[in-house]
């Protein structure tokens, strides 16, 4: 018995014997490192007790099912010392003598705690990805791109180290990717989101057909994405719904190397389609503020450009009387008439100019872009405002660096960013009652930008600066609160920024910096 013992010690596994009773008659050491307790401690006690012994069937059903069939084998839980929950893996075997009685039960166990949690955190994780991909309201596609791998795979053979500019150009090419790249599994979102009611009008069907040719450069950068083995791709495009419809959506792809392993691209889709309709709703409102803000600004600066109007229209009044006088001589001077009648001439286009952009102005169009030179916008903008500056004696200064880059620009946008700014400072300036008011205009290069800076001298912009933008922000009985608001959209739809501060030494100060062409 005891030489038995000796060689049990030397098994890895739990071997306990007990008798008919569950007194435990043997304890091996490996049973001491499992449970944590001595032989001496469990030697004569009731293993199920000692142990708290638990399944899900009660413990005397199982030794009955021991008794009958002579073995059982299965899963239990028992507590080891200190209380630690151990998950066992045990087999029950039923010795008996030659007259058939009972000589013990031998028990083998194996301790597959750890393996269990593991595969219990395993099910967990994967029931959770399940729930996500289900009932999210998120789009899912898993999409298999063996195909598309095996296509690149040898464009780098082929000595083609640009992969996206090598995309780009050859776009039958890149079609005929997309129809060797397949559609895995979708949830409900993405069925739904597609205009599909069935899995199969999208599922195993190849992605070309929801991938429209405007859409294509996002493509490009998911498999450069996925050949240059970034994690993780987002951006904005559009996908054709199965129904001949399109959908706006937030397209992200996942590129877990788990995924990449299994030539696997997990896709998830937003509908971002209500978004971008607001978006374009909300510019068309903008861009109707900025036309009436234009409108009225306009109306304020109706003597100013009366007054532009007015002087080449004297100046044609004068050259045609002078011209006429020198027709009703006997002799008379045919090239001082000429050159009068040219005199003419420039100043009816230069008055046709003015009514042109007085007209730009007050037109209601779509903000068209083109390279603009930043100070031929400011000087435009100064015909607007000369003659009301003038009427107000306020100074203006320009410090216009030459030569400056283009700026990418809506030219009466801009202009009206600035008669908006230079307006608001001469008011402020009178009605503060500001001595030899000053409004400077200055332009320059930063980088990548161009800074434009509008200073004046009058009372400044107290201590929240930043509250003048919120919309209806007015401190004139007569003020609607929106023209620096329009401001700031226009320049934010630019891509640049506005900032207002208190000048070092008082007055205001405007800073607008634009993108350089
Ligand atoms: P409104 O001109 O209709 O009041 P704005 O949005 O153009 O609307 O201007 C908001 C407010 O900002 C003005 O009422 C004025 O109090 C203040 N403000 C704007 N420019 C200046 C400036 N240069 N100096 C002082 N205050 C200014």
């Amino acid at each position: 018995m005891g030489r038995r013992t000796d060689i049990l010690d030397l098994v890895h596994e739990s071997v306990v014997t007990r008798d008919a009773w569950g007194h435990v008659l043997s304890w091996n050491r490996a049973s001491e490192a499992l449970y944590g307790i001595a032989r001496a401690d469990a030697l004569g006690r009731k293993l199920h007790t000692l142990l708290a012994t638990a399944h899900d069937t009660p413990i005397a059903d199982l030794e009955a099912q021991l008794h009958a069939r002579g073995s059982w084998e299965g899963e239990l839980t028992r507590t080891a010392a200190g209380g630690a929950p151990r998950i066992l893996d045990v087999r029950w075997t039923v010795e008996r003598d030659a007259e058939g009685r009972l000589v013990r039960i031998i028990e083998t166990a194996r301790d597959i705690t750890a393996r269990k949690t593991a595969e219990d955190a395993l099910r967990m994780s994967e029931y959770r990805y399940r729930n996500m991909f289900q009932a999210m309201a998120v789009g899912f596609w898993e999409v298999d791109f063996t195909g598309v791998g095996r296509m690149l795979i040898p464009l780098r053979d082929q000595g083609v180290t640009d992969l996206h500019a090598h995309l780009h150009a050859n776009r039958d090419f890149l079609r005929d990717t997309m129809h060797h790249a397949f559609v895995g599994d979708l949830n409900p979102k993405a069925l739904e989101m597609f205009g599909a009611t069935e899995m199969d009008q999208i599922q195993g069907r190849s992605i070309a057909a929801f991938w429209p040719r405007e859409s294509e450069p996002v493509y490009i950068e998911a498999l450069v994405a996925t050949m240059t083995r970034q994690p993780w791709l987002v951006t904005e495009t559009r996908l054709n719904r199965v129904d001949g419809g399109q959908v706006d959506v937030l397209f992200t792809v996942s590129l877990s190397p788990e995924n990449r392993k299994r030539g696997v691209m997990l896709i998830g889709v937003v509908d971002i389609s209500a978004r971008k309709g607001a978006e374009a709703a909300l510019r068309r409102v903008q861009a109707e503020f900025a036309h009436a803000a234009r409108v009225s600004m306009l109306g304020e600066l109706t003597a100013s450009i009366a007054h532009e109007v007015n002087q080449p229209l004297a100046a044609i009044a004068t050259s045609g009387s002078a011209a006429s006088r020198w027709l009703s001589n006997d002799d008379p001077d045919l090239d001082e008439v000429r050159g009068l009648a040219e005199r003419i001439v420039a100043d009816a286009r230069r008055a046709g100019d003015i009514i042109a952009r007085v007209r730009a102005m007050a037109e209601r169009r779509e903000p068209a872009r083109i390279a603009l030179s930043l100070n031929a916008v400011v000087e435009e903008a100064l015909m607007f405002l000369a003659h009301d500056l003038q009427g107000r004696q306020v100074a203006v200064e320009r410090c216009l660096t030459p030569d400056l880059r283009d700026t990418p620009a809506d030219r009466t946008q801009l202009q009206q960013v600035l008669v908006n700014l230079a307006v608001n400072a001469a008011q402020a300036m009178a009605e503060a009652g500001t001595p030899d008011p000053h409004l400077r205009f200055t332009t320059r290069s930063q980088g990548d930008c161009l800074v434009l800076v509008v200073e004046d001298n009058g009372p400044g912009l107290g201590d929240t600066p930043d509250a003048l933008f919120e919309s209806f922000y007015t401190t004139k009985a007569s003020g609607m609160g929106m023209g620096l608001p329009i401001c700031r959209s226009i320049v934010e739809a630019h891509g640049g920024t506005i900032v207002a501060r208190n000048g070092d030494d008082r007055g205001a100060r405007f800073t607008v910096t634009l993108p350089a062409a």
